[in-house]
């Protein structure tokens, strides 16, 4: 532990020196308020024994500049004073110090004080790294609450606030907001067929697989629940929305995993359901007519033989004043 003592006169600073020096700590010694305050930069001391008269800068305004310059720290001050009136006292403590001492200051009293000072001092640190730690794991849990356990991509709960956001984002801007849903044909099959564990397997490289098919940085895949996808696209119309389900499609039929079972086709396929809106104002509600536009169209295509991508028909009413237009695609 350091010392720092400012003080002026050399007679009492070599005393008090040689006591600190006998309790084990490491005495630094400044002769002014300017060279205490250097030093204090320079050596970061862990506490501060601070003499109020001085010439040129005097104790209060060293303690002040002290307390004006640490932002996240605070090193203990004790003022050492041959000042007996209690309004220094009041002075020193507003200006940033911790304990008040009139000269001449006893040994065994100092001793005493400066334990009790590094008690405090060591509690504090034990609390910053303890609060450290505590923020280290709250941020970890934040991204683990967003992410899916099974597949590491954005779960459900990050879908939600990502689909409200980019709804908002998009009502702003006027700009349209694209939506795609997707589920693999025929699951429980090849789960009754290869088992659960290959069904796992499966459900995670087709993930990975939809997630790097996106290309726009806020494009966001999740897990909307079971072998169920979701694909939130951003400032992209109808067209849009279309060409990247037909993208996911092919890259799924691409990865050309067994599905020996499967009526459809003699690999793993994919269904997708796509809807697309030009958020209204005040029309937050209208983000369930958009899911359910999604997911109706995403039911159309499983009905009209899986493996493939459907677009919503007609308008998605949303609540309130605004009509919401969806691009009209081939149904
Ligand atoms: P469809 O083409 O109509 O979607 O048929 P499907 O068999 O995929 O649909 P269904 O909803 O009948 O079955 C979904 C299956 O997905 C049932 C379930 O066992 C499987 N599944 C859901 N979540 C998981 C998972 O986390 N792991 C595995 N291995 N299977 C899952
Ligand atoms: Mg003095
Ligand atoms: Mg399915
Ligand atoms: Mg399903």
């Amino acid at each position: 532990m350091k010392v720092l003592l400012i003080e002026d006169t050399v007679t009492s600073a070599t005393v008090v020196c040689n006591w600190l020096t006998n309790m084990g700590l490491t005495a630094l010694h400044a002769v002014s308020g300017e060279a205490g305050l250097k030093t204090f930069s320079r050596e970061q001391p862990d506490l501060i024994l601070l003499d109020i008269i001085m010439p040129g800068m005097d104790g209060f305004e060293v303690a002040r500049r002290i307390r004006r310059q640490e932002k996240d720290n605070w090193t203990p001050i004790i003022f050492l004073t041959a000042r007996a009136d209690e309004r220094d006292l009041q002075r020193a403590i507003e200006a940033g110090g911790d304990d008040y001492l009139i000269k001449p200051v006893s040994e065994v009293v100092l001793k005493a004080k400066i334990n009790a000072m590094r008690r405090m001092s060591d509690m504090r640190d034990s609390l910053r790294k303890i609060t450290s730690k505590l923020e280290k794991a709250n941020h970890e849990l934040q991204r683990l609450s967003a992410i899916d356990s099974l597949t590491g991509i954005a779960n459900r709960r990050r879908f939600d606030e990502a689909l409200l956001r980019e709804w908002r984002r998009c009502s702003r801007s006027t700009m349209p907001l694209s939506l795609l849903m997707l589920d693999v044909d025929l699951f429980k099959l090849f789960n009754d067929h290869y088992g659960h564990q290959m069904g796992d397997e499966c459900l995670k490289i087709v993930a990975h697989t939809l997630e790097e098919t996106t290309q726009r940085p806020n494009d966001m895949v999740a897990r909307y629940g079971g072998e169920e996808f979701a694909t939130i696209l951003p400032e992209t119309n109808a067209e849009g929305a279309l060409a990247v389900g037909e993208a996911m499609r092919a890259s799924i039929e691409g990865l050309r995993i067994d599905h020996a079972w499967s009526s459809v086709s003699p690999v793993v396929t994919i269904s997708v359901g796509a809807a697309c809106v030009i958020p209204p104002r005040d029309g937050e509600a209208g983000i369930y007519a958009l899911i359910k536009a999604a997911d109706d169209a995403l039911y159309r295509a499983k009905e009209a033989g899986r493996n493939q991508v459907r677009m919503s028909r007609g308008v998605i009413r949303v609540a309130g004043p605004g009509v919401a237009s969806i691009g009209a695609a081939p149904g």
